[in-house]
């Protein structure tokens, strides 16, 4: 506990006690700790930090601590505003974990909650991401080891499933399925996107045919990494693989980040307007997290805008995400443009977005990225309910 107030600094030990965490040490000097920290980074599995200290303030205290590659946590506590300790939260979880923000006075609820919330394992390896090298990929397609997931996306006024996009997943030999987080920018880089995203492509539209001869015509929505975007053909790989599978064109999104015109421009841009005029539609992903959202919404006739789920988890209380959603909301509306929130988390945010006019919700309050073998029973269950 890193704390100068000395009051509190006891009322929190008491806490953790009851908590029953074994062994609390206090300090109520940052250098001190940070000395403390270098010799031995792994001494602590926690930190309580106040922001407001003499010595180094909480700012210069979590760089050191990142420096020094501290592997455990971080709890941030502060009596200034709520907005402050969240974008700290955001800066240092690139470099350190930190599991949350209390504001003072602390009450033990919230500290149990934040508490409860600890993954076990030691930091160090649940930071890493599993390597992978470009010679396993290619192993990987070769054996067919990716796979679409499905996670649904709702339309907030009926409450019925009405599509759902597609999300890569490795499903390795040993059993293990990795993250996109884990592969998708190398693929990027050694030119292993184009055939990923076709492979993924080709899958989901064979689920696709299938679900709808089984009487669900959904939509899905398809990512597409700028390198795809830009290859020559490109469009009439994707033209072609519709009819195989009879679907139509409209039935399909391609999600696209603005990325995706600085590669090659004119090929890409050749392939959107190709892709357009045979019906499929275009949807703009991450909205409001580029610099020049605003400029390709102008530019590429688009058919959907997704807002970031960064602006949509937690927004209630939040007046700048509120802001930004209402304003994307509005933007859309006069661009006749369908409206998707994704990162629905909880039952208030799924309100909150119906209330804020957008016309379709996406998140885990609804449901995970599904195994594709899961998709239809979880659609039909959700529908079902959504009836009772
Ligand atoms: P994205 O397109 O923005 O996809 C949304 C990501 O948010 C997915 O992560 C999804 O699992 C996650 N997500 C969904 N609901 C929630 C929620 O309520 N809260 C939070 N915090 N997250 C939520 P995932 O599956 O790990 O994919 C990460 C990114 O990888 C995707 O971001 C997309 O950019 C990329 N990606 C995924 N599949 C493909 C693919 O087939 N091709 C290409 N090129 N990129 C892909
Ligand atoms: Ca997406
Ligand atoms: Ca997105």
């Amino acid at each position: 506990m890193l704390d100068d107030d000395e009051m509190l600094s006891v009322v929190l030990e008491t806490m953790f006690r009851r908590l029953g965490v074994p062994s609390v040490s206090s300090l109520n000097d940052s250098i001190e700790a940070i000395e403390m920290l270098k010799i031995k980074p792994t001494s602590h599995d926690l930190i309580m930090l106040d922001l407001m200290m003499p010595g180094l303030d909480g700012i210069e205290f979590l760089s050191e601590l990142a420096d020094i590659g501290f592997p455990g946590h971080v709890i941030l506590m502060s009596g200034v505003d709520r907005p402050i300790l969240a974008s700290l939260q955001r800066l240092g979880n690139r470099r350190l974990s930190i599991i949350g923000v209390l504001e003072k006075p602390i009450r033990i609820s919230a500290l149990r909650a934040l508490l409860s919330g600890i993954d076990e394992t030691p930091t160090t390896s649940r930071r890493m991401l599993p390597r992978t090298s470009t010679r396993a990929i290619t192993d990987g397609m070769l054996k067919c080891e990716f796979m679409p997931y499905f996670q649904p996306k709702i339309n907030l006024r009926s409450g019925r499933v009405t599509g759902f996009e597609a999300l890569a997943r490795w499903r390795r030999t040993n059993g293990r399925i990795m993250s996109p987080a884990s592969f998708v920018s190398l693929a990027e880089k050694k030119g292993l996107i184009h055939e990923l995203d076709l492979s993924i492509l080709e899958q989901t539209l064979a689920y696709q045919r299938k679900w709808q001869d089984a009487g669900f015509r959904l939509t899905a929505a398809v990512n597409c990494s700028a390198p795809t975007l830009g290859r020559a053909k490109f469009a009439d790989a994707v033209l072609g693989a519709l009819r195989r599978h009879r679907v139509e064109p409209s039935d399909l999104l391609l999600e696209l980040t603005e990325s995706i015109l600085i590669e090659d421009a004119s090929s890409a841009m050749e392939n959107i307007l190709r892709l357009h005029l045979y019906g499929v539609r275009l949807s703009m992903d991450d909205f409001g997290t580029g610099y020049s959202s605003l400029r390709y919404l102008s530019q590429i006739p688009f058919s959907e805008l997704k807002v970031d789920q960064c602006f949509v988890t937690a927004a209630t209380g939040d007046p700048a995400k509120l802001a930004i959603i209402e304003h994307s909301v509005n933007l859309a509306r006069k661009l006749a443009l369908v409206v998707v929130c994704e990162g629905v988390e909880s039952a208030e945010d799924a309100t909150l977005v119906g209330a804020l006019g957008a016309d379709l919700g996406q998140g885990y309050y609804y449901s995970k990225p599904l195994p594709p073998e899961d998709f239809l029973n979880w659609t039909h269950a959700f529908n079902t309910l959504g009836e009772l």
